[in-house]
C-alpha cells in the first residue's frame, strides 16, 4: 500500500490531511508541531520529526504550504529522496517556482505535480474539493490516485505550473467579486435597499458568483466574519496573477485593481489573520455604512 506524507497542516491543510490518513498509511509533520499531535491523536497517522524523516519513509509526499517559496525551501532542505517518489504541491503557488521545483526534483529521479485546492475550508471537511493539476504525464495518474480521498473533481490543467496558473486566475476573479460586491452592496444599503433583498436578486441574475451566493450572506449580512482563508494569501495569489498576466504579456487592468483593493484592505485590517471577505471591511469604512440584514 502506498504510505504517504502531509506537509502543513493550516487551515486547509489540516482537513485534507485528515482524508489522507484514514485512506491509507501516513507520516505527518508541522512546524507546529502540535497540530501534527493532534491530527495523529484523530487518525492513528504517524507523527514524523521533520521534513527529512517523513520523505524518508513515504512514497508520495504532500505540502500545503503559504507558497510556493516554502515548498521549495522545505524540499532543498531534505537530503532523503529517493527516485521514483512523488511529491503533489496543493499549496497555491507560483508557476515559476513550481518549475524550478520539478527541475530540482527531477534530477533526483522524484517526480513533481503542482495539485492546488479549491473549495475552502468546508469543502476540505467534506472531502469535496477541486484539485488542478499541472505536471508531466507519466506522474499525473499516481497524483490523482493519491487526491480521490478529498476531492470532487480533479482536472488535468497542462504542464507543471499550469495547476498554479488556473488557480491564480480563479483567486482574482474571487477577489474582484469580494471588491465589486461590496461596493455595490454599500450603495444600495445607503440608498435603503436591504442587502439580503438585493442579494436575493443579483443571486437569480447574472452578476451571482460564490461571493454573492455563499460568502457575503454566511458572513457580511449576518456580522459573523469567519477566518478561514486569509487575506494575505489572496492577495499572494493576486499577486501571481499579476506576474503571470505580465509573462503572458497580457494587459490587464482588472486584476491590476484587484492587487491595488487587496493590499489597501490589508493595511486597512493591519492584521495578517484577517479573514480574505474582511477585505469588505474596508469598503464599509470608506462608505460609512455596514452591510447588514
Ligand atoms: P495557513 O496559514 O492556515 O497554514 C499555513 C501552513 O504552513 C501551516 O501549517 C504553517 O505552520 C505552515 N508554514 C508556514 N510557514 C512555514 C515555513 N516557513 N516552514 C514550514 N511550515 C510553514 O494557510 P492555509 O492552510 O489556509 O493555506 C495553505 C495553502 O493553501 C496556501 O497556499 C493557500 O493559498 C492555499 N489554500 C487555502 C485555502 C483556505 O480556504 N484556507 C483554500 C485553497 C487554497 P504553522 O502551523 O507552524 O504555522
Amino acid at each position: 500500500m502506498t504510505k504517504t506524507g502531509f506537509i502543513g497542516l493550516g487551515a486547509i491543510g489540516y482537513p485534507v490531511a485528515r482524508h489522507v490518513a484514514r485512506s491509507g498509511p501516513t507520516w505527518v509533520w508541522n512546524r507546529t508541531i502540535s497540530k501534527a499531535r493532534s491530527l495523529a491523536e484523530e487518525t492513528g497517522a504517524n507523527v514524523a520529526n521533520s521534513p527529512a524523516d517523513l520523505v524518508a519513509a513515504v512514497d508520495v509526499v504532500f505540502t500545503c504550504l503559504p507558497t510556493t517559496t516554502e515548498v521549495f525551501g522545505m524540499v532543498k532542505s531534505v537530503e532523503s529522496w529517493r527516485e521514483g517518489q512523488l511529491l503533489v504541491d496543493t499549496t497555491s503557488g507560483d508557476p515559476g517556482v513550481s518549475k524550478d521545483i520539478a527541475a530540482w526534483l527531477d534530477d533526483k529521479g522524484v517526480g513533481y505535480v503542482d495539485a492546488p485546492l479549491s473549495g475552502g475550508t468546508s469543502g476540505a471537511e467534506a472531502g469535496k474539493l477541486t484539485v488542478m493539476m499541472g505536471g508531466e504525464e507519466s506522474w499525473k495518474g499516481k497524483a490523482r490516485e493519491a487526491c480521490e480521498c478529498f476531492a470532487a473533481q480533479i482536472t488535468d490543467v497542462g504542464p507543471v505550473g499550469a495547476g498554479n496558473a488556473v488557480k491564480a486566475v480563479n483567486q482574482t476573479l474571487l477577489a474582484i467579486n469580494i471588491q465589486a460586491a461590496g461596493e455595490g452592496l454599500a450603495a444600495l444599503t445607503k440608498l435603503g435597499v436591504k442587502p439580503s433583498v438585493a442579494l436575493e436578486v443579483i443571486n437569480a441574475s447574472s452578476g451571482r458568483s460564490n461571493v454573492t451566493q455563499n460568502l457575503i450572506p454566511e458572513r457580511t449580512i449576518t456580522g459573523d466574519w469567519l477566518r478561514t482563508f486569509r487575506l494575505s494569501l489572496l492577495n499572494k495569489d493576486v499577486g501571481i496573477a499579476v506576474k503571470l498576466l505580465g509573462d503572458t504579456e497580457v494587459p490587464g487592468p482588472a486584476t491590476a485593481l484587484a492587487k491595488v483593493a487587496m493590499e489597501a484592505a490589508m493595511t486597512f485590517l493591519d492584521d495578517d489573520e484577517a479573514d480574505h471577505v474582511e477585505a469588505i471591511k474596508r469598503t464599509e469604512a470608506a462608505a460609512g455604512v455596514e452591510i447588514r440584514g
